[in-house]
């Protein structure tokens, strides 16, 4: 773990107004042309069914409401931020997501574009998404997504079955 990960608290302090996301869009001429979020459209939900990606690896977060997997340990890099119900963790990656509009905050780290992120499965809200940060320190953690701990589960998973020589 690098050390710039040590002091970061990313407590939200402002929270955006309509606004202000009205204002980043124009600026953008109406379009997040860097977005780092991927959007699935409504052919994604068919009957009703919603589809699941699996993520694989061991040691899996997931959904605490509905156990639907998000990520697992190897995408971790750093368990040292701070969300509303407390201790947060950022991931490289995290899949089985749905995600809010872009918006406006302004952190104890400066100010950043994110989207809150959502299970996929059942709605509930599980922390935010990275689209900008403006502080250049900040930038590693652009398309990145936080997870807090209170709203996740971390199991086990399906370990890989080795034989280790011949029987
Ligand atoms: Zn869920």
């Amino acid at each position: 773990m690098r050390k710039r990960f040590l002091d970061v608290a990313d407590l939200p302090i402002i929270i955006n107004t309509a606004a202000i996301n009205r204002r980043f869009r124009d600026k953008s001429d109406g379009a997040f042309q860097n977005s780092h979020t991927t959007f699935h459209s409504e052919e994604e939900s068919i009957m009703g069914r919603v589809f699941l990606e699996h993520i694989g690896g061991t040691r899996l977060f997931s959904c605490a409401n509905c156990d639907t997997v998000l990520t697992n340990r190897a995408e971790l890099m750093s368990t040292r931020f701070t969300g509303s119900t407390g201790r947060a963790y950022l991931f490289k990656r995290v899949v089985n997501l749905s995600f809010s509009e872009v918006q406006d905050r302004i952190m104890l780290t400066g100010r950043h574009m994110v989207r809150d992120v959502f299970c996929k499965n059942c709605d509930s809200k599980l922390g935010w998404i990275y689209e900008f940060a403006t502080e250049e320190s900040q930038r590693y953690k652009e398309g990145k997504v936080i997870l807090e701990r209170a709203l996740i589960t971390e199991s086990e998973g399906m370990e890989e079955h080795v034989v280790v020589g011949d029987i």
